[in-house]
Formats: structure tokens, C-alpha cells, sequence
């Protein structure tokens, strides 16, 4: 592993180090030439003599060379190494690169989204998304570990599991072993966290990988993740504060500012009232132009809405308890359109960028949910049977959330599109990064799968 990074040469001026990265600028002046070296943390700028001579942009090298100070009046403001250079005295050529097919030195925003998307691994080479893809990183690392220090456990749950009606299309992946049936990727890890609080695990989350095969839209992929949270022995009022403390602590000490602490709280109602919508942005101009974060939690929401058919269905998530003083009507079935969830959603800026609830843990509760929304006693038996058994053996009450991280990383870059955050995106035709996928399957692997294809 190399020892340095390209920016560390600040603290080693007067030495000779070796640095390794890619050309990304070379100027030939004849008998001086100026190169700069690129790596992952910026540039540095090299001088040297025909040493540098053959190379060009994109070549992979190492470089050895003594870190000097740049006099006073060649100094680079510009530059987070403006005020240093490197003599080159050794140059190993580690790659040659072709000339690459579009430009890495601009935003890239003005690039078709097809050439970026199938020579992503060059495109992610600009310095606007590797800071993209740095932040989500660091991002990640905060939460982490704000949770951790507050005794939270990291737990993986299944991708390959049971479909769950959490209002959008499954992706279903055929089971070899069992011909005919499939597992659905999931939408979230839901009954899985639910689970682990009913297994003792008090205080999980996990950056989960959820699947939804959703129309794709600027800020809404296929994939995405999100921070999944679950706690046992929480109320409304102790979750939200929790979650308030980790998303400030998180964005504030990447150097952003809240507009209000602690975050307004709306009930749907008023939301809708005031902004004609559940998420809703509450920054002024000024407010936009100084990358202010408007938090706002919506409370109080319906649990249920009609269907085109007439029957009722869920809002957000068929796990939510009631308010406390809608249990009856939901246990009697009576006054449905008035009961309330115990959903929070948190809005950012417009975006709506998390939402839980606490949930139902009693078995006749949850039911109740279904026979509500027209499923039959053994529909309920056969899809939430699980749930449903589980919580007869001591589930203690339980709360949760999740945040989707490439919305939340949009709005802190102001990125207009969910594929700036991700490293590696689909197109908006749903294709994946530089891979040519979705793709035939052949026909050894459908015959072995039990599937026939009709297209
Ligand atoms: N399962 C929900 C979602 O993925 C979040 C939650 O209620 O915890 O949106």
C-alpha cells in the first residue's frame, strides 16, 4: 500500500517522498515540465525534466521527489498544495492510459447520461463526484457512530426473503431449489427488524439495501439505502428525539446549518393545510443560497385511505400502531377513516427524508390492520402468520425508522439526481452501471430454474 496521499506531501516539505496516483495535467515547456499528480485526495503540482517527458493524462505512476516550498509569487490559492511542489527524481510509468472518451475535468453535468453511466469508473475519477462519494462515506461513518456510542448493534437481515407489502412492486428472483417459487428482494427490512427487537436485540440498525420496482424518477432508484433503525421500549415522543440528535449531530458536524432546533413539528393536517402537501420546504431564498437544512416532522397521519374499489388500505406502513386513543376503533373497526397512526415522517428542504413509526405489538392489533384492509383469515395466517406468532411470545414494545441516504446526500451536495450520490447507478431506463444489465438468461439457466420465457 502506498504511504502517502498526494495532500500529505504538506507535511513533508524538505523530504523526499514517493506519491502514486494519475497524471492529470502535464504542460511541456521544453526543458522544464509541470505535471499534476491526482489521487484521491487532490493534486500536487511536480516539476521535472525529461523524466516526465512520454507520459500523458490518465497514466497510472509513482513518483519519487524531494517536497519543496513554492517561492512566495508562484504560490496557487486554488490548490490545497498550492504552496508546495514536488522535484521529481525518479518516475515509474505503473499504466498507460488511452485517451479517455469524455472530459473528467468539467462537473460533467452537461455529459450524456448514457457515455457517463458506461464508463462510470471514469467518470467517477472528477473531483465533483469523488467528493459525492466521499461525503456519503464520512455521512455513514457519523451515523455509525453516534449509534454505536449509544449502544446500538449493527445486524444484517436477508436479501433474498418473502414479499411485504409495503406499497411498491416486488423484484422476485426465481429459487432454484424450490421450481416455481420465488424470494422477492426486500422493500425494507421491516418484519426483520420487528423480529429482532421480539429476539431481545433492543437498539438495532443496520445500512440496509432495499429493492423496489418502482418507476424510476430523479430522486428514486430500484435500489437504495437506508438507515434502519428499531428500538424496544420507546414512546413517540423518545424515538423522534433520537433520531432529531442523530441527524443533527451527523449534519452539523459535517458543517451544515439547521434552520430550527429542535425541528417543528406539524400534525398532517396543519401540513396540508399550510403547504398543500406533506413535505414542503421552508427555506427562504436566502435561506437556499446559504445551504440551510429546514427540518420538519409530520405527525398525526391517517392510518388508512380508501381504495379505488372502496376498500381501505394503508398510508404508510400496515406495522404501525394506532395513536394510543384509536386502539379500540381499530380493534372494533369503527370510525376508520378517523384513526390516526403513530407514523413520523421527517421532511428536509421539500424531500421527505425518513419516516417510522411505533408499531403494533400485539398480535390482535396487526391483525386487525389486515382484516381492515379485506384480507381474509387465512391470507393474514399465510403472509404474516410469523408476525403474528412471534409476537405472542413476549414482544416488547417497539418503535423505528428509516432514512434514505441517497435523498438525505442530495440534499446536503444539491444534487438534483439520486445517481450523483451513488457510486455505481442504473440510467434511467433502468440500466445497470457499466455492466450491461438486465440481460438474457440462457437457456441452461432457465431449464434449471423451471422457467419458461414468453418475450
Ligand atoms: N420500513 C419503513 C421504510 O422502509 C421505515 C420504518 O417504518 O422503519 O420506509
Amino acid at each position: 500500500m502506498k504511504q502517502y496521499f498526494v495532500t500529505d506531501a504538506l507535511e513533508h516539505v524538505d523530504q523526499e517522498i514517493e506519491l502514486s496516483g494519475w497524471v492529470d495535467t502535464i504542460r511541456d515547456h521544453k526543458k522544464i515540465v509541470f505535471l499534476d499528480l491526482r489521487d484521491r485526495s487532490g493534486k500536487i503540482q511536480i516539476v521535472g525534466d525529461e523524466k516526465l517527458k512520454g507520459l500523458s493524462t490518465e497514466d497510472v505512476v509513482t513518483i519519487k521527489g524531494l517536497v519543496k516550498n513554492r517561492p512566495e509569487k508562484l504560490v496557487n490559492p486554488k490548490m490545497a498544495t498550492g504552496t508546495i511542489e514536488m522535484e521529481a527524481t525518479q518516475v515509474t510509468v505503473l499504466a498507460k492510459s488511452q485517451t479517455i472518451p469524455l472530459p473528467i475535468d468539467t462537473d460533467g453535468h452537461d455529459i450524456n447520461e448514457d457515455t457517463r453511466i458506461e464508463y462510470r469508473y471514469l467518470d467517477l475519477r472528477r473531483d465533483r463526484l469523488q467528493k459525492n462519494i466521499m461525503l456519503r462515506s464520512q455521512f455513514v461513518d457519523l451515523v455509525r457512530q453516534f449509534l454505536f456510542e449509544r449502544k446500538f448493534l449493527e445486524i444484517e437481515t436477508p436479501l433474498l426473503t418473502k414479499s411485504t407489502p409495503e406499497g411498491s412492486r416486488d423484484f422476485m428472483v426465481p429459487s432454484r431449489m424450490h421450481p416455481g417459487n420465488f424470494y422477492a428482494l426486500p422493500q425494507s427490512p421491516q418484519q426483520y427488524k420487528q423480529l429482532l427487537q421480539v429476539a431481545g436485540f433492543e437498539r438495532y440498525f443496520q445500512i440496509a439495501r432495499c429493492m423496489r420496482d418502482e418507476d424510476l424518477r430523479a430522486d428514486r432508484g430500484f435500489e437504495h439505502s437506508q438507515i434502519d433503525i428499531e428500538v424496544s421500549f420507546v414512546d413517540r415522543a423518545s424515538i423522534m428525539k433520537l433520531d432529531e440528535e442523530m441527524i443533527t449531530t451527523v449534519v452539523e458536524q459535517l458543517g451544515y446549518t439547521i434552520k430550527q432546533k429542535p425541528f417543528p413539528v406539524l400534525s398532517y393536517k396543519e401540513a396540508m393545510d399550510k403547504y398543500k402537501a406533506d413535505k414542503f420546504d421552508m427555506r427562504t431564498d436566502e435561506d437556499k443560497q446559504n445551504g440551510i437544512l429546514a427540518f420538519a416532522w409530520v405527525i398525526d397521519f391517517p392510518f388508512f385511505e380508501k381504495t379505488d374499489e372502496g376498500g381501505w388500505t394503508f398510508t404508510h406502513n400496515p406495522f404501525s400502531a394506532p395513536l394510543p386513543e384509536h386502539r379500540d376503533d381499530l380493534l372494533n373497526k369503527t370510525n376508520i377513516e378517523g384513526i390516526l397512526a403513530s407514523q413520523y415522517d421527517l421532511v428536509c428542504n421539500g424531500y421527505e427524508v425518513g419516516g417510522g413509526s411505533i408499531r403494533s405489538h400485539e398480535p390482535e392489533v396487526l391483525s386487525s390492520v389486515f382484516e381492515i384492509m379485506g384480507y381474509q383469515k387465512e391470507e393474514i395466517e399465510n403472509q404474516f402468520g410469523h408476525m403474528l406468532r412471534a409476537f405472542t411470545f413476549g414482544a416488547p414494545p417497539h418503535g423505528g425508522i428509516a432514512h434514505g441516504i441517497e435523498r438525505m446526500l442530495m440534499i446536503l451536495l444539491n444534487e438534483k439526481y439520486l445517481r450523483e450520490v451513488v457510486a455505481c447507478p442504473m440510467t434511467s431506463g433502468g440500466k445497470i452501471s457499466v455492466m450491461d444489465a438486465p440481460s438474457k438468461a440462457t437457456d441452461a439457466q432457465l431449464k434449471e430454474l423451471g422457467i419458461k420465457t414468453v418475450v
